[in-house]
């Protein structure tokens, strides 16, 4: 198959391992100390020549995702053949393994996939830093669908500085059946820490700060330490919209893992084990208790978005 057949990209999902949500800024969004790592669940996507724009997308979560031009992965071929005055026509197929709206930041692998993708099936040679401003543009979780590893999301999280790993981390994501929105997280998160009296403005919640503690344990490959040291300021309101997540969340505990957290704002819940074995048995507990849909096991850091075909 050559570049004209068309060209894929692998993209991995992530899970945040420590995200400090900030106050409410003047401008909506809340500033974050956010650090990803990405984990070995991918999505595909495969562009083609094609007369026109057009998306189709297949596995098991694939109604969910738009086919319109609200879809990631269309707009960031936009984005892209706008930048080199082109017309925009491209088939795009995606195969979906990243679960949709499930915190791991699925349609922002897709539009990082789609960049790398079209990049190459159109020969346009985008420079890495325009293509990383381009990823910006579509969305604060899309650079770091493009590099991969481990990095510190700054601003709105799309601000990113590479961190330091060693070794491999073992995790369990346990999926949940339907999805929960980002945005409704966020007001959630505001309602939460207005209703207990902290109020949710800019002035009131403490700058967030990325923990030194956390960037030593992912730098080590020590999983007992990154267990101690994991974050996530968005878990009570995924936990107030989802409260069934608590008991998912129980479930890998008390079957040893060493951490259990919601991924990003869920509700895939994400658990930290201390080697391959004990994912297996983690996933095995809870997939017979019920309190997900599926779990899956996988290990950290994964490469970023990568051309696999073409
Ligand atoms: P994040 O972790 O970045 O907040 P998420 O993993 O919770 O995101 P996504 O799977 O990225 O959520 O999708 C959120 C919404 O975006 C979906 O409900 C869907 O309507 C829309 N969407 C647009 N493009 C895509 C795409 N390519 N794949 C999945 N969802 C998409």
């Amino acid at each position: 198959m050559s570049a004209a057949d068309g060209v894929t990209a692998r993209v991995p999902a992530k899970v945040n391992v420590q995200l400090a949500v900030g106050g409410l800024r003047p401008d909506g969004f809340h500033g974050l100390a956010n650090v990803f790592l990405a984990v070995g669940l991918y999505d595909e996507v495969t562009a083609s020549p094609a007369a026109e724009l057009r998306v189709t997308v297949s596995g098991p979560d694939a109604r969910h995702v738009p086919l319109d031009d609200s879809n990631l992965a269309a707009r960031a071929a936009r984005l892209l053949a706008e930048r080199h005055g082109r017309a925009p026509h491209v088939s795009l197929h995606i195969v979906k393994d990243i679960p949709v709206a499930g915190g791991m930041a699925g349609g922002s692998a897709d539009a990082a996939g789609a960049l790398l993708a079209c990049d190459a099936l159109w020969g346009t040679r985008t420079p890495r830093d325009e293509l990383l401003a381009c990823c910006a543009e579509l969305g604060s979780d899309v650079p770091f669908a493009l590099v991969g590893g481990a990095a510190l999301g700054q601003g709105r999280g799309e601000l990113l500085t590479p961190v330091e790993t060693g070794g491999t981390f073992h995790w369990v994501f346990a999926l949940a059946d339907g999805g929960l929105s980002t945005p409704a997280v966020y007001r959630e998160c505001d309602r939460l820490r207005e209703t207990s009296g902290t109020g949710a403005g800019i002035d009131s919640v403490p700058e967030p700060r990325p923990s030194q503690r956390l960037f030593d344990a992912l730098r080590t490959g020590d999983a007992e330490e990154l267990a101690i040291s994991v974050s996530n300021d968005l878990q009570p309101a995924a936990l107030s919209l989802r409260p069934s997540l608590s008991d998912t969340l129980k479930t890998g505990t008390a079957a040893g893992a060493l951490a259990a957290l919601v991924s990003g704002s869920g509700p895939t819940c994400a658990f930290l084990a201390s080697d391959a074995r004990s994912a297996e048995a983690i996933a095995s507990a809870l997939e017979e208790s019920g309190h997900c849909r599926s779990a899956r096991t996988t290990t950290a850091p994964a490469p970023g978005a990568t051309l696999i075909h073409g």
